[in-house]
C-alpha cells in the first residue's frame, strides 16, 4: 500500500501539551515542519526509499539531541512494473495482428465471394447470351415458317376464292335454268292447281337462291372481295322499296309498317345503294318474320348534325313488337351461323348469316349496328352509316327512264308474239343448253330474233358473217373464252369502223370481273341467274344507245 500514518510522541515530565515536534520525510522535501499535532498522514505516496525524521522539544525549548528516524520505502504495484508494461505492449501487439489477420482473412473472403459472384454472373450472362442467341434463330426459323404458312394460307384463299367463284357458276347456272323454266311453264297459262305447284316451285327455288346468294356474299367479304360501290342515289325512294317489298307479308301478318324520315335527312347521297338496301331488307325481313302481330318501324335520322356539303351520317332504326331477344344473345346473334334459339330455325328458317352480313357491310359503310331488346318486349336494331352528299341533278342523269314495275308488265302480260318495236336481231354465245333456252324464250318473248352460238369461236364466226344489233356473252366457255372471243370482235371491228355493243352475261360476281369484262371491250354485264327485268332493260337499252 501507498499510504502511510505516523503517530509520535515525547516523554516529557512537565507540561506535556507544550511539546512541539518538528519533521521531514527525505526524499520528498529537506525542509523540517513544525508541528504540534502528534500525527501525520501521507496518503498516495508515489514509490521510492524514504526516511521520516522527528524531533521534539520540551516546554524549556531544548530540542531532542537525536531525530528519531524511520526508513520504509513504497514499492511499485505490479501493474507498474517493466515485466507487467512489456507484457502488456506485447500482448496489446499479439492482439493488434490478431485483429489486423482476422480483419484481413474476412477481406479475403469477401474478396473471395466478390469473385466468385462475379464469376458465376458472368457464366450466367454468357449463358444468357447464348440461350438469347439460340431464341434469335429460333425465332428467325418461326419467322420464315410463319411467312412460309402465310404464303400458303394466301394461296390458299385465293384457291378458295376462286373455287367460290366456280361455285358460283356452277350452281347459279342450273338455279337460273330452274327458275327461267318455271317462269316459262308460268306463262303457259296453267290451270289453277298447276299454277299453285309452280308457284311454290318458284318459292322454293327463289328462297334456295336466298340462302346460295348469302353464303356467297359471306365468303366474299370474308375474302374481302367485296367492294362497295359509289353511286348518286336517293334515299326516300330507296327506302320506298323496301315497302313495297313487304307489302304482302306485312299485309297478311295485319301489322302496321311505319317508315319516317326526318325533314333533315338530305336525299341525294353518294354510295352503294344496293348494300344499304340489303342491311335494311334483312333487318326489317327479321322484324316481320319473327312479329306477329303489332307493328314494324323504320326510323331514320342523322346521327349528328352535319354541315352543309360535308358527308353525313345516318342512324337508323328498324323496330318491331315481335318475340324479342335475351340479352346473353344480343352479341351472339351478330356472328355468323348463330340464331337465338335454335329453334327459329325450324320456325322460322333462315340461315343465321343476314346479321353477319349486315354487321361487315355497315362496317363497310363506316358504321356500327347494335340491338336493344328483351324477351316479348320487341327489339330495335340500330346501325349507322356514313355518305358523301349529291347534288339531286347527277341523280336524275342517271336513274333508267323505264320503272322496273312498267316492265315487269310488260314481261308478264306478254302473250308469246313479242312487242311491237323490239325487233332487235341478237347474237347470244353461251354454252349451256338450258341457259340458251331460257334467254333465248325470254328474248322472242319480247320479239326479238335471236342466233345462238355455242362457244366463243363460233360467235367470232357469226359476228363476222352477219351484223347483230347486241351480242350477249357468256364469259365462261369452252374453246375460246367470252373474254378473248369479245376482245378479237373489237380487233376486226377497228378495221371496220363499226361497234357492236356486247353485254357480258356472268354468274361471276367477284370483285375485279366487271372491270375485266369492260377491260376486254365489252358495253355492260349482267349476273346469272338473271333477273328478267333488269336483263332486258340492259339489252334493250344498249341496242337503243348504240343505234344512236
Ligand atoms: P336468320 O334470320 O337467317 O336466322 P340473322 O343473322 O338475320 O339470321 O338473325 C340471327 C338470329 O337473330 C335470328 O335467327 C333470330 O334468332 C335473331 N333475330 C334477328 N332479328 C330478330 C328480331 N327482329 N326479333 C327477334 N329475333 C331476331
Amino acid at each position: 500500500s501507498n499510504s502511510l500514518q505516523v503517530r509520535f510522541a515525547a516523554l516529557t515530565f512537565r507540561q506535556g501539551s507544550n511539546v512541539v515536534f518538528r519533521y521531514r520525510m527525505a526524499g520528498m522535501s529537506p525542509k523540517w515542519v513544525e508541528t504540534t499535532e502528534r500525527e501525520l498522514n501521507y496518503p498516495r505516496l508515489p514509490p521510492g526509499s524514504y526516511t521520516l525524521e522527528v524531533m521534539a522539544r520540551n516546554a524549556q525549548g531544548v530540542w531532542s539531541a537525536e531525530p528519531a528516524q524511520f526508513n520504509f520505502q513504497v514499492g511499485r504495484p505490479w501493474f507498474l512494473s517493466w515485466w507487467f508494461r512489456v507484457g502488456s505492449v506485447v500482448v496489446v501487439l499479439m492482439l493488434g495482428h490478431q485483429l489486423w489477420r482476422r480483419r484481413t482473412r474476412r477481406l479475403e473472403a469477401e474478396r473471395l465471394r466478390l469473385e466468385t459472384a462475379v464469376e458465376q454472373r458472368t457464366g450466367e450472362l454468357i449463358r444468357e447470351k447464348k440461350r438469347l442467341i439460340e431464341e434469335k434463330v429460333r425465332t428467325e426459323e418461326q419467322n420464315r415458317q410463319i411467312e412460309h404458312l402465310l404464303a400458303d394460307a394466301q394461296k390458299t384463299s385465293r384457291f378458295k376464292s376462286d373455287f367460290l367463284a366456280n361455285m358460283s357458276h356452277e350452281i347459279r347456272t342450273p338455279m337460273n335454268g330452274v327458275l327461267g323454266m318455271i317462269d316459262l311453264l308460268l306463262a303457259t297459262r296453267p290451270d289453277s292447281e298447276q299454277r299453285k305447284y309452280l308457284e311454290t316451285a318458284h318459292l322454293s327455288a327463289h328462297s334456295l337462291l336466298t340462302i346460295l346468294n348469302d353464303i356467297l356474299d359471306f365468303s366474299k367479304i370474308e375474302a374481302g372481295r367485296l367492294d362497295l360501290n359509289e353511286i348518286p342515289f336517293l334515299l326516300r325512294p330507296a327506302i320506298g322499296e323496301i315497302e313495297k317489298l313487304f307489302a304482302v307479308p306485312v299485309a297478311n301478318k295485319k301489322l302496321r309498317f311505319v317508315v319516317s324520315i326526318a325533314a333533315d335527312v338530305p336525299d341525294s347521297l353518294l354510295g352503294d345503294p344496293d348494300r344499304l338496301r340489303q342491311v335494311l331488307v334483312n333487318l326489317v325481313g327479321n322484324a316481320v318474320k319473327f312479329t306477329a302481330k303489332g307493328s314494324v318501324e323504320v326510323a331514320v335520322r342523322l346521327a349528328k348534325p352535319a354541315p352543309e356539303g360535308a358527308a353525313v351520317e345516318l342512324h337508323f332504326a328498324v323496330t318491331d313488337t315481335g318475340i324479342g331477344i335475351a340479352a346473353e344473345k344480343h352479341e351472339l346473334i351478330f356472328e355468323a351461323f348463330r340464331q337465338a334459339d335454335g329453334s327459329t330455325t325450324r320456325t322460322f328458317g333462315g340461315t343465321g348469316l343476314g346479321l353477319a352480313i349486315s354487321t361487315r357491310l355497315v362496317e363497310m359503310m363506316g358504321g356500327k349496328i347494335r340491338v336493344e331488346s328483351a324477351p316479348g318486349q320487341g327489339s330495335t336494331f340500330h346501325f349507322t352509316a356514313r355518305f358523301e352528299r349529291t347534288s339531286a341533278e347527277v341523280i336524275e342523269n342517271t336513274t333508267p327512264v323505264a320503272s322496273l314495275r312498267s316492265m315487269l308488265e310488260a314481261v308478264g302480260g306478254g302473250n308469246g308474239n313479242g312487242v311491237a318495236g323490239h325487233g332487235l336481231k341478237i347474237l347470244l354465245a353461251e354454252d349451256n343448253p338450258v341457259n340458251q333456252h331460257v334467254v333465248t324464250r325470254l328474248l322472242e318473248k319480247r320479239g326479238h330474233v335471236v342466233t345462238v352460238a355455242e362457244s366463243g369461236r363460233e360467235a367470232l364466226d357469226c359476228a363476222g358473217r352477219q351484223s347483230f344489233d347486241v351480242i350477249l356473252m357468256d364469259v365462261q366457255m369452252p374453246d375460246m373464252d367470252g373474254l378473248e372471243a369479245t376482245a378479237l370482235i373489237r380487233e376486226r371491228e377497228r378495221a371496220r369502223g363499226s361497234h357492236t355493243p356486247i353485254i357480258a352475261l356472268t354468274a361471276y360476281t367477284m370483285k375485279g370481273d366487271r372491270e375485266r369484262c369492260l377491260a376486254a371491250g365489252m358495253d355492260d354485264y349482267v349476273n346469272k341467274p338473271i333477273d328478267a327485268v333488269k336483263f332486258l332493260e340492259v339489252v334493250e337499252s344498249t341496242a337503243a344507245a348504240s343505234k344512236g
